[in-house]
Order: structure tokens, then sequence, then C-alpha cells
């Protein structure tokens, strides 16, 4: 039985007032699930004080070890505040920082060499879904991680399927077709490791909210969800947290 993930990205959002309402209002230890919150990381420190019953996450770290990487964030730096988890790939940081799948690869490898738990995130685009490329795309994208990263050290963190069409945009993928990828995914993970592949989260992500969650989360293959706009909103996100008992 994989035990339900849910995990916060703020994005580029927060304010310290902000963020210190948010922690006063959630609380993990009413949810039924593992819970992680994905903060900018200059207010890290401020959620790692804050959090109750729950872990800090990152947004993103950088592939390379501490040195001459002006602007960019080490692994070892997130370990040295605390944080255990980082979110690896995000669609934002394909897209509009041209993070390849070889980049993203190389840095859940970095994170999962140090010790950090990795939520790496695959997704398809709208032009590359309604081109019937969706597994296609998504199998390419998988295939550079597994290619660095061995499936029974990537249950350290966890998958994220995210279809950047459902991304900030309020459209949701269907319960069934995010069910279509999760099984795809889990069965090409399967492929080199079938033990670990039942073992590994599968995370959903794209427009959840608390009206939609139970129903996504019920699918056999979705074991958490990655929420982004709904996350900002610590009531909202206790919801999508509920809905995951
Ligand atoms: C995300 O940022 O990972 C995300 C899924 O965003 P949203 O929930 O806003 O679609």
């Amino acid at each position: 039985m994989r035990r339900k993930l849910i995990a916060a990205n703020w994005k580029m959002n927060g304010s310290r007032t902000a963020n210190a309402a948010w922690l006063a209002s959630f609380d993990g230890s009413r949810a039924p699930c593992d819970v992680v919150v994905c903060a900018p990381f200059v207010y890290l420190p401020q959620v790692l004080a804050g959090l109750r019953a729950a872990e800090a996450g990152a947004q993103n770290l950088s592939a390379e070890a501490p040195g001459a990487h002006t602007g960019e964030v080490a692994g070892e730096m997130l370990l040295d505040l605390g944080v255990r988890w980082v979110i690896v790939g995000h669609s934002e940081r394909r897209m509009l920082y041209g993070e390849s799948s070889q980049v993203v690869a190389a840095k859940a490898a970095r994170a999962l060499a140090l010790g950090l738990r990795p939520i790496v995130c695959v997704g398809e685009t709208l032009a590359e879904r309604e081109a019937g490329r969706t597994l296609e795309v998504i199998g390419a994208q998988l295939e550079a991680v597994l290619a660095r990263c061995a499936p029974a050290q990537l249950l350290a963190g966890a998958l994220a399927y995210e279809p950047v069409w459902a991304i900030g945009t309020g459209r949701t993928a269907s319960p069934v077709q995010a069910q279509e990828v999760h099984a795809a995914i889990r069965a090409q993970v399967a492929h080199a490791d079938a033990a670990a592949a039942s073992q590994l989260r599968l995370l959903y992500g794209g427009s959840m909210k608390p009206a939609n969650a139970a129903e996504l989360l019920a699918q056999p293959d979705v074991d958490g969800g990655l929420i982004g706009g709904a996350s900002l909103q610590a009531a909202e996100f206790a919801a999508i947290c509920g809905a995951a008992g």
C-alpha cells in the first residue's frame, strides 16, 4: 500500500506576512497523508520553522557541486538548512528556463546522491497531446531520468505527472486521462524494476483543487498530488490533503 503524498508548490509566491498566516493556519497532523511544502528558497527557513507535521521542500536545485555558479543553489545548502525534498524538472523550469531532460535527470541524480528526496516532474504540452504523442513524450522524459537514477533510488522521492496544459489553467486531466498516464509511467518503471515500481509514488499535478481532488486521488495509480495555485490558500490545501485519506 502506497501512502499518499500531497505536495504544495508555492511557485514564486509568498511574503513573510502571507507565509506566517499560512503556517499558522495549516496543521499537517490533521492530514491523512504525507505533506510537503515547496517554497521559494529565501522562505525555506521560515517554512522549516513554522511547519507542523509536514516537511519542507525546495522547487529547484543546481546539478552542480558548490562553487562558481553565481545565482544557483546547491543541494548541500538545502540539506544544511534541513530541507529534505526538492521539485526537479517542473514544466516551468523546462519551458521557461530551458532545462532539458538530461539536465533534469542530472538534477534528480544529484539530489538522490546527496540524500534529498526529488519530486521529478514529467508532462506533455497540449500540442503533444493533440498530436497523440503523450505517452511517447513522457516516455522519453522518464527514460532520461531512469538512465541516471535506479527505480529503487527514486523511491526516496516521487514522480509527478503534470500535463503542461493543465498547470495553472483551470483545466484538469480527467481521472481517466490521469490514470492512463500514471499506469504507463508505472509500467515503464516496472520494466527496469517491478518491485520498486509497485512502491513508487506517482503524483498528479495540474489544477488539482478541493472539488476534483477526491476523484483524481481515487485512481489506482494516483498516489498523491502536486498542488500549485490551490496550495496558496492554507484552507484549500488542507481540503485537498483531506481528500487523500
Ligand atoms: C504546479 O505548479 O505544479 C501545478 C500543478 O500548478 P496548478 O495546481 O496551479 O495547476
